[in-house]
């Protein structure tokens, strides 16, 4: 048997493989360079054409472009108006951002416990967590397959709740027929370096609804009623109105330039992504001690993360030792998520702590996501297939 690196052997690869990257090319540098040799570089027309392109891919009839994912999960929350002593209802299964955005506004995330087949948070489990407190949901689409979206949007309805969807994941999801973006009150999408388009840090939130999308408009500045660019022109006044409390998340014309050109090469890079899936799921589904990810029948995944799940009853070692044996063979493995509710943060400041929700916690030590992303060529893909039987095959019971 092929001994692994971490056990003295040869790793299968020379050079480290990321879970997942940016592809940048020629067009985006050269848009970035036009905007620094124009006299505008803060939020401008790339800004509005980027929201105009996402919103039309979209079919949404509004799209607010901010500087991160994060940025629009919290105007989002403020939109809404979340305070304190309000809960919010979220998943344990998520980057933190999902839950700090409720936080922000001095309200209460509440954690409803996920299912076993798509890990997406599960609406029997909304339901039992809902009070008079609760405000609104926070569905996340987890590594990019949709939420139970029917489910959620007739519980929010016959709660009066409001719903924002974190499709961070998602972009290019779509759940019966509908694309993600356009189904609840708010949808909150990310383009960090990771995600499957970019512009370095930046975040959309679109939504159908006017007055929510004048309230994200204020909260994206200051709560300011008029846009900067039209008191700097020749025909601007001075005076302005600040009526929220606001941020300083507009997205600037550098970063929309990258977004303009990730946009229109989106529906290449899932090609490729769905590319490499298939191989995954025809090479990976025969090894005992991991199962690939489950997909629902309705639904059109859009491939963020590809996550496994490792059958530990069959293994001799932990996941977190498979995880350091495959980082030594150059495979750039990850784990999608920490609990939230096991952050210090969390457990102090909400008195949560391990065992409140147990598939949630079952899962995690047996999750692993492994590299996925649209540059990745053929001999990266068996590169991590490779590993992945090594290792496994090595710590096999
Ligand atoms: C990436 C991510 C965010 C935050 O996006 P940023 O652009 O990094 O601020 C929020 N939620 C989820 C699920 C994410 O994966």
């Amino acid at each position: 048997m092929e001994k692994p690196a971490i056990e003295g052997g040869k790793p299968v690869r020379k050079k480290f493989l990321p879970y997942g990257t940016q592809s940048i090319d020629e067009k985006e540098i050269n848009e970035v360079i036009d905007s620094l040799k124009s006299n505008w570089i803060t939020t401008g027309p790339k800004m509005r054409l980027f929201e105009e392109n996402f919103k039309k891919y979209i079919g949404s009839k509004f799209a607010v472009a901010v500087n991160s994912g994060t940025a629009a999960l919290h105007i989002s929350t403020s939109s809404i108006n979340i305070k304190p002593g309000d809960e919010v209802i979220t998943t344990p299964l998520t980057f933190v951002a999902s839950a700090n955005c409720i936080v922000y506004r001095g309200g209460t995330p509440t954690f409803a416990d996920i299912k076993k087949d798509t890990y997406n948070i599960d609406p029997q489990e909304i339901k039992k967590k809902i009070t008079p407190k609760t405000k609104a949901i926070i569905p996340v689409h987890f590594s990019g397959q949709p939420c139970d979206m029917d489910e959620i949007n007739e519980i929010a309805e016959e709660n009066n709740l409001f719903v924002i969807e974190d499709a961070a994941h998602a972009i290019d999801a779509e759940y019966k027929g509908k694309k993600i973006g356009n189904i609840s009150d708010l949808t909150v999408f990310s383009f960090h370096p990771v995600k499957n388009i970019t512009t370095a840090e930046g975040g959309m939130v679109t939504t159908n609804n006017d007055e929510l999308y004048e309230k994200l408009l204020m909260f994206r500045t200051h709560g300011i009623s008029k846009d900067a660019q039209k008191r700097f022109g020749k025909s601007g006044g001075y005076y302005y109105d600040m009526q929220y409390l606001g941020f300083r998340y507009n997205l600037s014309e550098l970063h929309a330039s990258l977004g303009i050109h990730q946009l229109s090469k989106l529906e290449s890079f899932q090609k490729r992504r769905r590319e490499v899936v298939k191989i995954y799921n025809k090479e990976l589904k025969n090894i005992e001690e991991l199962s690939i990810p489950f997909v629902k029948k309705d639904v059109k995944h859009s491939w963020h993360l590809y996550v496994i799940q490792l059958n530990l009853e069959k293994l001799r070692v932990d996941r977190d030792h498979i995880f350091k044996a495959l980082r030594e063979e150059n495979i750039g493995v990850n784990v999608h998520y920490i609990p939230v509710h096991y952050h210090s943060y969390y457990q102090k400041n909400f008195g949560l702590k391990k065992g409140i929700l147990p598939n949630v916690e079952w899962l995690y030590p047996r999750l692993l996501t492994i590299p996925l992303f649209h540059s990745m060529n053929d001999d990266d893909v068996y590169d991590v297939i490779n590993a992945l039987e090594k290792v496994l095959k090595y710590y096999k019971k």
